[in-house]
């Protein structure tokens, strides 16, 4: 074992339904690759959402926004949200509050897994503040209730230009703004514009448009003419978790919620209340925003051991958990992977 070099304060949230478990398996191995590499962890744990109102009286701790603001980087399990009333979610809170205007989701295959679509390897870059997701609504009479889609120039210029920064500094080729303007003239219309002046400073980089539904049907017939998708917060949301489909389902794929001064990571999954407790959760989708989170605070070599690991473990396919076609728990995947990170193969 390495002598401790590093201290790394997160800010962690392990969530509810399936949070805890997945979170549980992420920081078993994270704490057995750091070990390993040289680098320390130093975890501050709070409850959001029902769990902490229960506890606290209210959604979101003010000792969760201070340890956020100082750590300046937090891992996130999911947080339910109640469907048609109830507190608004802590997730689109969290990314107001931090600023966190870019939300970055790879969509891409692991090896050893089979798949529809092998080889993909997609990018979503989604707005993550504005659109319907702004959560101003009222009911206008009985009967007519009124929700309000927020696009800015602002907003929609910073993320083209993050989608566009990250083609260029990662060799990215390609980059698709899927949007609604034939019907939304006037919001996608100013999202696209937006778009498009920001793609002329990039000219090494192809910009096309596709309208949102081509682009769903488009996605099933052939994902693979896609590089980067560039989208509005509400179509990201949706396409995400179609592209999730192409390499194997919401337990893979990894997430992060990206602003100036902080980041949060989390998968793109929700809190899955079919599965939770039942030690079936797939931690996959975590464990990769955590590996997105190493890159994230310089830890390059903690992240590749992680991922080496994580891959060695679908490559070998016996120990994977059931929505990819395995019969092992979280628990028993978690500690596979912690095996292959310690294995000659992953060193
Ligand atoms: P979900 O993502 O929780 O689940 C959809 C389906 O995918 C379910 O069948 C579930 O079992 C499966 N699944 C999801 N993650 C999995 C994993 N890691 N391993 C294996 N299978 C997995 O979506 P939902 O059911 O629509 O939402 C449940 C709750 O989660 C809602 O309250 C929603 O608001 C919340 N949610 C939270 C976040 C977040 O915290 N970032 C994101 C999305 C949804």
């Amino acid at each position: 074992m390495t002598a401790t070099k590093k201290t790394h304060r997160i800010t962690l949230i392990p969530g509810d339904g399936i949070g805890p478990e997945v979170s549980g398996a992420v920081v078993k191995i994270l704490e057995a690759a750091g070990a390993a590499t040289g680098v320390a962890f130093d975890w501050h744990p709070y409850d959001a959402g029902a769990n902490a109102f229960e506890k606290t009286g209210e959604y979101i701790p003010k000792v969760l926004y201070d340890s956020i603001e100082k750590n300046r980087v937090a891992l996130k399990g999911p947080v339910t949200t109640p469907v048609g009333g109830g507190f608004a979610s802590i997730n689109v809170t969290l990314r107001k509050k931090f600023e966190l205007f870019a939300n970055f989701r790879p969509v891409k295959n692991l090896p050893g897994l089979k798949t529809k679509y092998p080889g993909l390897d997609l990018v979503i870059v989604r707005e993550n503040m504005e659109d319907l997701y702004a959560g101003l609504e009222h009911e206008v009479v009985p009967g007519v209730v009124q929700a309000l889609k927020i696009i800015t120039e602002k907003g929609s210029t910073r993320i083209a230009k993050f989608a566009f920064d990250y083609a260029r500094k990662h060799g990215r080729k390609k980059i698709h703004a899927i949007h609604k303007a034939n019907i939304m003239k006037l919001s996608d219309g100013l999202f696209l514009r937006c778009c498009q002046t920001v793609a002329k400073e990039f000219p090494e980089i192809a910009y096309h448009e596709h309208i949102v539904d081509n682009t769903c049907m488009q996605l099933v017939m052939n994902p693979y003419q896609y590089d980067i998708l560039l989208t509005e917060n509400l179509y990201g949301d949706i396409l995400s978790d179609l592209c999730s489909a192409f390499v194997g389902g919401l337990g893979l794929v990894p997430g992060a919620n990206l602003g100036t001064e902080c980041a949060i990571f989390e998968a793109v999954h929700g809190s899955a209340p079919d599965i939770a407790g039942k030690d079936l959760a797939n931690p996959t989708a975590l464990l990769q925003s955590a590996v997105l989170m190493l890159h994230h605070i310089d830890e390059p070599a903690t992240a590749e051991r992680v991922q080496a690991g994580l891959e060695q473990v679908y490559r070998e396919g016996k120990t994977l958990t059931k929505d990819v076609g395995g019969t092992s728990g979280t628990k028993a995947f978690a500690d596979a992977v912690v095996a292959a990170m310690e294995a000659p193969a992953a060193a």
